[in-house]
């Protein structure tokens, strides 16, 4: 029976972007996805390489540092894919952040970005917030800040890591499903798999699990966009939900205009999630309260699409508590489960990953 290295389970980002890291240690590694690569979350993102602004709040320096540096390194490596992006927060009295709390958290920021690869933040008066954004809500504009952070085509980069992981011997197969792993006397061996012509028994001496949502112990939450059409602005704006004080963005996005995100507990099958009228309402409220004069009604809703977040439980806290950091599970012998994290982070996740893997092999005579 064939045998691989490596069984990477999930064309995600991350399952990606373990098989490339493993292909380059000189693994033999086989990636199955059960759809088409990219169909998951990782083609359902706020399109940003980012650090995070928000989660500076929740205190999440490490997520944030990682993230900047991962931010600098995606745009150094992969400029067709990964372009610096502007975006201007207007800051309304003291709701909901104070200008104090945004310019102290800005500089916390640059500060963590350390390689200054992008220009750092900017104080704006509020006639040039409204300058710039004409039509914004100018009621009780006080001030406002600029700042860097990427915008990525999440797809496009997620499909040119797969054919560079192919390039260096990865198999890659769509629409083939990992029922579960087998055992043999106690150790994971390899795994059960099924395509449309039946299942089969695959051996491999690591299997890797990297399935997002549809790990089992994660903790789903929904997030909904919206495509508006273009609106006259190069900058992307970062805003606050009236109804809840939840950032939303409002960015370019390929000619168009992308409104985003909403963050709901989930609980159903991830690739059931869909765009309900609530959400849709949410974001469009939220939307109006800035820009009142803009596409009025529904009608000018291009498209929609919605995603699960595979967020690390907390155990306790809000869902936007929930940490943006990943897990990685070894608790079962010759197999991982990774999961949590952003898309920004894949590199990381894909290097501990595969050190694990490369640990456990080499503990059992097993690495090359
Ligand atoms: C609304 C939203 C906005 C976001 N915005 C950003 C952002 O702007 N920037 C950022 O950095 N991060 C963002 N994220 C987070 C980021 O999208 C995720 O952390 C990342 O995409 C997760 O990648 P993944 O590979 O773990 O999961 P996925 O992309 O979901 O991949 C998992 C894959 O596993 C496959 N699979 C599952 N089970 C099986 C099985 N049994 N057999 C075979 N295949 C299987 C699935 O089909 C899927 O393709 C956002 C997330 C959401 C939901």
């Amino acid at each position: 029976m064939t045998t691989v290295d490596l069984l990477v389970v999930g064309g995600g980002i991350n399952g990606v972007a373990i098989a490339l890291d493993a292909a380059a240690r000189g693994l033999r590694v086989w990636l199955v996805e059960q759809q088409t690569i990219g169909s998951g979350t990782s083609s359902k993102t706020s399109k940003l390489a980012h650090g995070g602004l928000r989660y500076l709040e929740q205190l999440q320096f490490k997520v944030v540092r990682e993230s900047l540096r991962e931010r600098d390194t995606l745009l150094d490596q992969y400029p067709q894919f990964v372009k610096p992006m502007p975006f201007v927060v207007p800051v309304y009295g003291r709701h909901p952040w104070p200008a104090w709390k945004l310019g102290l958290g800005l500089t916390v920021y640059d500060f963590l970005a350390k390689k200054h690869r992008l220009p750092g933040h900017e104080r704006l008066t509020p006639m040039y917030v409204s300058h710039r954004f004409a039509g914004l809500n100018a009621k009780g504009l006080t001030a406002g800040f600029r700042y860097f952070d990427a915008q990525m085509d999440d797809l496009g980069l997620l499909k040119f890591l797969a054919k560079r992981a192919e390039s260096l011997g990865v198999m890659i197969s769509e629409y083939c499903y990992f029922e579960g792993p087998v055992f043999e006397q106690g150790r994971v061996v390899g795994g059960r798999l099924s395509t449309r012509d039946g299942s089969f028994d695959f051996k491999a001496k690591m299997v890797v699990q990297a399935m997002g949502p549809w790990s089992p112990g994660v903790k789903p939450s929904k997030g909904v966009h919206l495509v508006l059409p273009a609106m006259p602005f190069s900058e992307a704006l970062l805003l606050a939900a009236p109804q809840d004080g939840r950032v939303f963005f409002v960015i370019p996005w390929e000619g168009k205009t992308l409104v985003g995100t909403t963050e709901t507990a989930y609980s159903g099958l991830p690739e059931l999630v869909r765009v309900e009228p609530e959400d849709v309402a949410y974001l469009m409220q939220a939307f109006h309260h800035y820009f009142p004069t803009y596409f009025p009604g529904e009608s000018s809703i291009f498209a929609s699409f919605a995603g699960v977040r595979p967020l690390v439980d907390p155990g306790v806290g809000g869902l936007g508590s929930a940490s943006r950091d990943f897990q990685l599970d070894r608790s079962v012998p010759g197999m991982l489960r990774v999961f949590g994290g952003k898309y920004t982070t894949h590199r990381v996740v894909a290097e501990q990953v595969v050190n694990e893997v490369v640990r456990q092999l080499s503990r059992e005579g097993a690495w090359l």
